[in-house]
């Protein structure tokens, strides 16, 4: 068994296991440490996957309590197995982190379950799960090791009434009350699993609307649908004090401006605050890899760091800590270091909240082109006059296309919407493509379905839209 490889990829979440199959496939002889008995990463093993799992289940639960009736099914004495729902969660895992398994023999990846850490710019020393070490020698490597939950100072996380997503994605009992620290996508999807299960959702967020960073009427509009849900929001609020007691656990929070502080008693609190960079005894500091203010590696357009022969890809750079962007970052790195050109174009990142409706964005929001001084145009549609959403009883939301006002070029889609999340991929292709409004207007789109909404908000943004 040799210990020298072409590339050596430390961390084998969508970033880390992408780029090991692709270089693979270009040729090179990879190795792929991960520290987790499974590969994946965060995304596979704790986080996209089944958060997805359980936000569908729980989705299907709600719908048959509240929604069938008025589609004429009766449905009477549905049940939560919650053990069973938790069973079909973790075998969607199982059976996806072992896809990637195959993938890794398929391609001749050598899998190390270990901690890698770097001895000097070519040495990367294992310690191995099961025990001992070995050291890699590498003419490259690429640093995918992630991010992990932030906290905030003075919370102990215990994952069991204390939690983050991780012990949120497995609380073995519906709580009556859960407080989240958070009103971002990651608390507002694992919020919006348990209020659909049965508890009552308190969400605390510092900033005045949910889901910071995106298109402010989205932000607005999404948290009227939140609270018409059963959600309750608190925003514009600072959380002061978690603490333990016998019975559940008080959370303590006061207005941000400064005022009286409100106590909520509750059994589980979810800690949501976002996640922070993974670099912690990588031994960077060793080679010499240089940092940026926020602690995530930097890297030039083409994933390289300051160190020659070592890269960096995914939540542990900047930009959106998503994992579709890791993925192409894992693409595009491969191929540079096997000599080609990998590109990606951050400025088309689509994001996604996987609720009900869900909510999807690609480009600027009217905040960010306000502040860049563009002129643009608006264009907005709302599901209510579209047939296949009126026809699925589903006519919460919009769309909205935002094109330059000169040009007439896409600048950004946001999109309130059951089917957002698909929808958003039509707004990446044709924005990569440097699709006008008019483009997506004069596009035929199939009837009904929900992307004529699109369709319609493309004309909208030249004031002709059909159906409204
Ligand atoms: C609850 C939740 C839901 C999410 N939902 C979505 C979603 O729907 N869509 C989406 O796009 N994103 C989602 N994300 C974010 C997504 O999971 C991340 O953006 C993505 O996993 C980042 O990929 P990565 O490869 O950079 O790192 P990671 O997936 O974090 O993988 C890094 C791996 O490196 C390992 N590692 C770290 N240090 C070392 C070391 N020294 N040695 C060996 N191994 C090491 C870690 O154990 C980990 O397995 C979600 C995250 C959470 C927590």
């Amino acid at each position: 068994m040799s210990d020298d490889f072409d590339l050596v990829v430390i961390g084998a979440g969508p970033g880390g296991y992408v780029a090991a199959i692709r270089g693979a496939q270009l040729g090179l002889k990879v190795a792929c440490i991960d520290k987790r008995d499974t590969l994946g990463g965060t995304c596979l093993n704790v986080g996209c996957m089944p958060s997805k799992a359980l936000l569908h289940a729980s989705h299907l639960f709600e719908e048959a309590n509240h929604e069938f009736e008025k589609f004429g099914i009766k449905a009477t004495g549905v049940k939560l197995d919650l053990a069973a729902m938790l069973a079909h969660k973790d075998n969607t895992v199982t059976g996806l982190t072992g896809g990637i398994a195959f993938l890794f023999k398929k391609h001749k990846i050598e899998w190390l379950k270990g901690t890698g850490r770097f001895t000097a710019k070519n040495k990367i020393e294992v310690a191995l799960n099961d025990g001992g070490t070995r050291t890699l020698t590498a003419k490259n490597t690429i640093i995918a090791t992630g991010s992990d939950v932030a906290n905030l100072p003075g919370i102990e996380i215990d994952e069991k009434q204390i939690v983050s997503s991780t012990g949120a994605l497995s609380l073995p009992k519906v709580p009556k009350h859960l407080v989240v620290i958070g009103g971002g996508v990651i608390g507002l999807e694992l919020g919006s699993v348990w209020r659909r299960l049965g508890a009552e959702v308190t969400v605390v967020e510092f900033m005045d609307e949910v889901l910071p960073g995106m298109d402010g009427e989205v932000r607005k509009q999404f948290g009227r649908i939140l609270k018409k849900q059963g959600m309750t929001l608190n925003l514009s609020s600072k959380v002061t004090e978690v603490k333990k007691s016998k019975s559940g656990v008080k959370v303590t929070f006061e207005p941000v401006k400064g005022g009286d502080a409100q106590t909520i008693d509750c059994d589980v609190v979810l800690v949501a605050v976002g996640r922070r960079p993974y670099t912690h005894g990588l031994g960077l500091e060793t080679v010499g890899v240089a940092m940026d203010d926020r602690s995530r590696v930097k890297t030039g357009h083409d994933f390289s760091t300051n160190v020659p022969g070592i890269w960096a890809i995914g939540d542990v750079i900047a930009g959106p800590m998503l994992a579709h962007k890791a993925e192409d970052e894992g693409v595009a790195c491969a191929e540079n270091i096997a000599g080609l050109h990998g590109v990606v174009n951050h400025d088309i990142i689509p994001g996604v909240v996987y609720t009900s409706p869900e909510v999807a964005s690609v480009g600027k929001t009217e905040e960010e082109l306000k502040a860049a001084g563009v002129a643009y145009n608006v264009g907005k549609f709302p599901f209510l006059a579209n047939s296949r959403a009126k026809a699925n009883g589903q006519t919460e939301g919009f769309v909205k296309i935002l094109a330059d006002k000169t040009t007439d070029r896409v600048l950004g889609v946001h999109i309130i919407g059951a089917d957002a999340g698909n929808m958003i991929a039509q707004a990446a292709t044709a924005m990569e493509f440097g699709a006008s409004a008019e483009d997506i207007a004069l596009t035929c789109h199939a009837h009904p379905t929900e992307t004529e909404a699109m369709k319609e908000a493309a004309l909208a943004v030249h004031g002709r839209p059909i159906h409204i």
